[in-house]
């Protein structure tokens, strides 16, 4: 049992609302919001919200082509928000960050650019059954398009990788791995480092979905000895319409672009075209540029807080809500129970309500958790569940978010007599 007074928590969640403007808003029960659902998309606090419309009253014209003040202020702008987000995941350089729209686009940009040029019919690509299925179907098209196989590493029934059936895989010399850091479905945070040492000494390139761990955890691609990382802009206090591909150098300028048109070339003729150099050989058309200014304030305000705070105190909020869902009766959930291994996200099922059922009653005591297969079908299968109820944490939450989650749960039960 939690009450709110119990601990402080690592971060005062209050202190951050404040700086929330969404917060403001009543919800239509008259009470606060209690929002849950960060993993899905996170909340904005005002500093990116303000960066955004300066973006546009002051300092807004088309990036890399201008030659007048207001167009190189813009172009410097955006080139500083590319600078931040290298320096923020660790990046040797920001020449490898490429801007695109969110996660998904950069795992296409890979799959198509990086997968049709060198895979082959029967080479091997290797996902997981837990990613996102945006790290699932670019790798299934790509398979269709080349002739390629897919296979996929299993889960354990506790939601782990499992690292033996990785292992296996791996012998079977695969060109890639693509596996999320963190979970969106289960809360898993993968041993990455251990999974690209294995896959780098079986010879594969290992692509990171960091969509999930980007935004709550220090990360560092290099340290991680990730090829690629992709990542989204909307999940980290940023802007959606931005996100970004990382990749190693040596790997992104021996890749062909993936759009064509505006700003990706150097020399354009009747006949044919030079492509500009990385990053913006991937970059056609005009960019998302207020977006870029909403997310280098995004990361300045992350940086503000610091990364092993954000964790910490997702961590504390994870191991309470953990806790306290335990302790009452008829609640089932997914993943991993050490928090060492567990981000802040708890994937959970109501016995006898639907997780559907679950949401609605928990948005009628203002409580927003997201409910459904978390666009990771294939995990569903494996629990054999249509769905799971999900309550994920930032830095805006606190124990009374707990306590909420919890007495709408209660809610739940005595309205469908089950506990
Ligand atoms: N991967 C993971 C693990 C995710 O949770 C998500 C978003 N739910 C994505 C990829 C895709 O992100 P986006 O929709 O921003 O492209």
């Amino acid at each position: 049992m939690v009450t709110a007074h119990v601990q402080p928590g690592v971060l005062d969640g209050a202190a951050f609302r404040a700086d929330f403007p969404v917060f403001d808003r009543p919800h239509r029960t008259g009470r606060p919001l209690s929002f849950l659902d960060s993993a899905a998309s996170s909340q904005k606090p005002r500093v990116v919200i303000d960066a955004v419309a300066d973006a546009y009253a002051h300092h807004y014209a088309n990036v890399h082509r201008g030659i007048y003040e207001l167009s190189e202020d813009a172009t410097h702008r955006f080139e500083a928000a590319r600078d931040a987000l290298a320096r923020f995941i660790g990046a040797p350089s920001a020449r490898e960050v490429v801007f695109v729209r969110n996660a998904t686009e950069a795992i296409n940009l890979v799959a198509y650019s990086w997968g049709r040029t060198n895979l082959h019919a029967g080479d091997l690509i290797l996902a997981t059954e837990m990613e996102h299925h945006a790290n699932l179907v670019p790798w299934q098209q790509l398979a269709a398009a080349t002739g390629a196989r897919i296979e996929y590493v299993a889960i354990t029934d506790d939601g782990h990788l499992d690292l033996d059936d990785l292992r296996a895989r791996l012998a079977r010399g695969p060109r890639l791995l693509a596996v999320t850091h963190v979970s969106n479905a289960l809360g898993t945070i993968n041993p990455i480092v251990e999974i690209t040492r294995m896959a780098h000494e079986a010879g594969a390139l290992v692509l990171l979905d960091a969509a999930q761990s980007v935004p709550h955890m220090p990360v560092d691609v290099a340290a991680l000895d990730v090829d690629f990382a992709v990542l989204s802009g909307h999940k980290m206090f940023g802007p959606s319409g931005i996100g970004a591909l990382w990749g190693r150098r040596d790997l992104l300028d021996a890749m062909p672009p993936f759009m064509t048109g505006g700003s990706m070339i150097t020399r354009v003729t009747l006949d044919g075209a030079d492509w500009n150099e990385v990053p913006w050989k991937f970059e056609a058309g005009t960019p998302a540029i207020a977006e870029a200014a909403g997310l280098a304030a995004a990361i300045d305000y992350l940086e503000g807080i610091g990364m092993a705070k954000v964790r910490a105190h997702e961590r504390f909020l994870f191991d309470q809500a953990w806790a306290a869902l335990s302790d009452m009766p008829g609640i089932r959930f997914l993943g991993p129970d050490d928090s060492d291994e567990h981000a802040g996200v708890i994937s959970f099922m109501v016995d006898g309500v639907h997780p559907h059922d679950v949401a609605t009653i928990l948005d009628g005591e203002g409580v927003a958790v997201r409910a459904g297969h978390h666009c990771a079908q294939p995990v569903m299968l494996r629990y054999d569940l249509p769905a799971t109820t999900r309550a994920s944490f930032s830095v805006y939450n606190d124990l009374d978010d707990i306590v909420r989650l919890t007495d709408a749960i209660r809610v739940t039960q005595r309205t469908f007599g089950t506990a």
